[in-house]
């Protein structure tokens, strides 16, 4: 059993960790950047290092300074959340490297599923479905690089390997245009992400983006809690999630269920982790792993009962899995609205001092924040201030709560999107369920 963690995050998730810690008994150190003093969970824990100015490469991702701050306060295991340092494998290998427990995959594991073509090829060979395309790098010979594409058929997308955050990829409608698309790719990919392995693969034109929550306990156990749909998105962030995943027929959900399960045994994989697919014409497609707590867990904790960041802890501690895939029941439905400080119309970040904040309540409302009244939003970080989380029996009722939590929430002082979630989740679109990733971007143009 862990004793002492280290939270090396900020905001609402540092504030999740921190109860999850308290749960177990475990202490709790809270890190900070001077911007960041009169953060909630700074208050909460039971001790907190200041670690760096307000720049996140001098505070959140300053490893050195990290490890430092646990030394200092003997800490024994670090929960990195997600974002920042979270599925950098130098950082989880130079933790382990000191004699601390980094929580959450080994070095290795976040190694592989960081690489997208190591990840795919790993997928494959669990039997996971994922999209037809090279199924590995593409090289420098253009023959074999049209080939390829015309067998799988236009129009395809080139991914960097080490790519994320939405940047690093092409679409390419015809043949004229691949060979130049892999070659700015490719160069593309080496200045930003310092390699220039590409791959290629069908793009699908009108997907659902559905994933699936896992858990593995290390030693060759996993279980899968469920899937979620997280198609509402912009520019590739995701503005409302839900689970389960609407319209799935129970067999199609099983079966990729089962090949995400056999995935995380086959690896070994150990502690929490999110397989990201495309769903299109009732077929899920991988495109890939995530090796953290994803900012949407709750929708999933709301309907398993099982909560996600604890068993983490466990897990980290040496603990088995607290359950069997049998006990794990979807009961009911469950949506989550990321508040975020940005104006409802350029979307641009507002941070700024709440004057007033007033948090929704009642049976199934769920807020996950850090936010409080005379709180001075910080202008460094993400914008993301609250998760409010609804949930019901059905997904008609989920979706009433959340239209009442809305109007009852209320934020003054800076700007937010709550408007835009009021606006969404009244569209009768969304209300139907199952709109694909084009759907939020498309009504915003209207
Ligand atoms: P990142 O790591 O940058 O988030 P992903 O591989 O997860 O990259 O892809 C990000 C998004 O790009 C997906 O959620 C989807 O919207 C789009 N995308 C990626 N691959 C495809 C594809 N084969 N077909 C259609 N859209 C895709």
């Amino acid at each position: 059993m862990l004793e002492k963690v280290l939270i090396a995050n900020r905001g609402e998730i540092a504030l999740r960790v921190l109860r999850a810690c308290k749960q177990l008994g475990i202490k709790t150190v809270a890190v900070h950047s001077t911007a960041d003093k009169d953060l909630m969970h700074v208050h909460l824990a039971d001790e907190s290092v200041c670690i760096g100015p307000a720049s996140p490469t001098e505070s959140y991702l300053n490893t050195p300074a990290i490890i430092a701050a646990m030394e200092v306060t003997h800490a024994n295991a670090v929960h990195p959340g997600y974002g920042f340092l979270s599925e950098n494998a130098d950082f989880a290998e130079q933790v382990e490297n000191s004699g601390f427990t980094f929580i959450g995959p080994t070095a290795e594991t976040i190694r592989m599923m960081g690489d997208k073509v190591s990840a795919i090829q790993m997928m494959i060979d669990a039997g996971v479905p994922t999209v037809p395309g090279s199924n590995g790098p593409l090289d420098h010979d253009d023959s074999r690089t049209l080939k390829i594409a015309r067998e799988i058929g236009f129009p395809v997308i080139i991914k960097a390997a080490a790519g994320g955050g939405g940047r690093g990829m092409r679409v390419v409608h015809d043949e004229d245009e691949l060979l130049k698309a892999v070659h700015v790719t490719q160069t593309e990919a080496k200045t930003f992400f310092g390699s220039g392995i590409v791959y290629l693969e069908k793009f699908l034109e009108n997907p659902r983006h559905v994933e699936i929550q896992v858990i593995g306990d290390g030693k060759g156990n996993a279980l899968c809690l469920g899937d979620r749909d997280c198609s509402l998105q912009r520019r590739h962030q995701k503005v409302i999630e839900e689970a389960p995943a609407p319209g799935i027929p129970q067999h199609v959900r099983d079966e990729v269920a089962a090949t995400c399960i056999r995935a995380c045994e086959k690896m070994k994989y150990r502690g929490a982790g999110t397989l990201e697919f495309l769903y299109q014409d009732e077929r899920f497609y991988f495109i890939e792993m995530n090796t953290r707590v994803q900012v949407e867990h709750p929708v999933t904790e709301q309907i398993t009962g099982i909560d996600i960041v604890k068993e983490q802890l466990l897990i980290a501690g040496g603990a088995s899995l607290s359950y069997q895939q049998s006990d794990v029941q979807i009961k009911g439905h469950s949506i989550e609205c990321r508040i975020n400080a940005e104006d409802p119309v350029s979307f641009l970040p507002s941070p700024g001092n709440i004057k007033m904040f007033h948090a929704p309540g009642g049976l199934g409302v769920r807020v996950d924040s850090h936010i409080y009244s005379g709180y001075t939003v910080p202008p460094h970080y993400d914008s993301l201030i609250a998760k409010l989380i609804c949930t019901g029996d059905t997904r008609e009722q989920a979706l009433k709560r959340m239209e009442i939590a809305l109007d009852e929430m209320l934020i003054s002082g800076i700007k937010s999107n709550i408007n835009l979630h009021k606006d969404l989740i009244r569209d009768p679109g969304f209300q139907k369920g199952g709109v694909n990733i084009h759907y939020l971007e498309n009504k915003l143009k209207l």
